[in-house]
């Protein structure tokens, strides 16, 4: 008989996601629970979100105390906690501006905005003809402006039309990048490794060449940092592996803690600046609740000193799946803990692969068919992190028994 939740769920909820059959009830720290009590270690961290863990002490603490006091005023008046959520934002990513919204893909439809109106008001760009320059494999969002430069066809397939001025180059590759630049150009979104293209990464100095190739042409250099920044690739920014500053920069997923949406598009001065009052917003965005604890997690990821966790122990995962010998196994590749193993599907798809840890206790996702993606909370430790790579050994140790090597090889 099928669990009813998750027959309820099926009944009632949109069919766009396909969920592992597994139906959780608590997280605390880097562990998961089913209702029958079964414990699983979270190796997906919601797509990092979750990067400090579940129901983090200090992150509760600090959404249930603002809660009792204010959460939601809208932004027609000014809240105590605002001022000091973005001071502390900037003061850490080096970036003197913020706009504050709730999801991801809302802070790069603010940056999208922010670049066109700059292009035509600073750079001199003629009206109607602002493009922007975007990478295949990006993923930026689900809006249909966003899924309409997407290289993707399931992401668009039957939703447009859709809106125009968007430029695909390859990622990874500075020389398309500059062949692609006109003078209509006002900027170029990047992710600096893309997640759900499956953990790409790209070439060294890949974004340094962009940066100067950007200031050559000036042209504004956006980071989509929503799922490698704060923390996840073993610096606050992944733009800081190429000693780079955007002149945009893209937060979300973690910055809420785990516990809200909170998003925040950053910039320079100047670019910041063609946001008169009117030109955008959102009732949600920069509510004080999602202050209080989008400032409470970036303590956290100061203090404990996070982004230096997830270099060290992505280096000891990364090394752990590299020293595991299997013919599924094509790459693994990723930075920090975030982290891809691209899968053989002739051997074993993805999904099949992230059922098999399923029940053997450790949950994840697959991205793109082939890639399991490994990006547990940075709370984890060098003793959990071990205890992972022994479980993903054994599920292949049980796969080559189930798929004899030799019939492989001749397969
Ligand atoms: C998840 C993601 C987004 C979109 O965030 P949502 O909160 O899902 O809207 C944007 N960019 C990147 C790189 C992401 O990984």
């Amino acid at each position: 008989m099928k669990n009813p939740a998750i027959t309820l769920e099926d009944r009632y909820c949109a069919h766009n996601y396909q969920p592992l059959p597994v139906v959780l009830s608590s997280g605390q720290g880097i562990w998961l629970r089913d209702q029958d009590g079964k414990r699983y270690m979270d190796m997906m961290s919601a797509y990092s979100a979750v990067s400090f863990g579940h129901s983090h002490p200090a992150l509760v603490a600090a959404l249930t105390k603002q809660a009792g006091q204010l959460a939601v005023t809208s932004r027609a008046f000014y809240t105590d906690q605002l001022g000091p959520f973005l001071q502390l934002l900037c003061e850490m990513t080096g970036m003197p501006k913020a706009l504050p919204m709730n999801s991801g893909a809302e802070a790069v439809e603010t940056a999208i905005k922010a670049a066109r109106k700059w292009g035509y008001k600073v750079k001199g760009i003629a009206d109607q003809s602002a493009e922007i320059i975007v990478c295949r494999g990006n993923f930026a969002g689900r809006t249909t402006t966003i899924v309409g430069f997407s290289s993707e066809p399931q992401y668009r397939d039957g939703f447009g039309p859709f809106a125009g001025g968007f430029v695909s180059v390859p990622f990874g590759d500075a020389d398309a990048l500059e062949k692609a630049i006109t003078p209509n150009t006002a900027a170029f979104l990047v992710e600096p490794i893309q997640g759900e293209a499956g953990i790409i990464v790209p070439p060294e100095g890949y974004l340094k060449k962009c940066r100067e190739i950007c200031d050559r042409h000036n042209v504004l250099l956006i980071c989509d940092e929503v799922q490698t920044g704060l923390g996840r690739t073993g610096r606050l920014l992944a733009s800081e592996h190429d000693g780079i500053k955007p002149d945009g920069l893209i937060l979300g997923k973690a910055l809420g803690g785990g516990l809200l949406a909170v998003s925040a598009f950053l910039a320079r001065e100047d670019l910041m600046a063609v946001f008169a009052p009117g030109d955008h917003g959102s009732t949600f965005g920069g509510n004080p609740l999602a202050a209080a604890v989008g400032q409470a997690a970036l303590r956290l990821l100061r203090d404990e000193k996070l982004a230096d966790t997830a270099q060290r122990l992505g280096e000891r995962m990364l090394a752990g799946l590299r020293a595991i010998q299997h013919p599924a196994i094509r790459a693994i590749r990723g930075r920090g803990l975030l982290i891809g193993m691209d899968l053989d599907p002739a051997v074993i798809t993805a999904r099949e692969f992230c059922e098999r840890l399923m029940q053997q206790g450790i949950l994840t996702k697959d991205t793109h068919d082939t890639v399991v993606r490994f990006a547990p909370p940075l709370i984890i430790t060098a003793d959990e992190i071990d205890a992972a790579l022994t479980t993903i050994r054994h599920v292949f140790e049980t796969l080559s028994t189930a798929v004899p090597l030799t019939e492989k090889s001749y397969a």
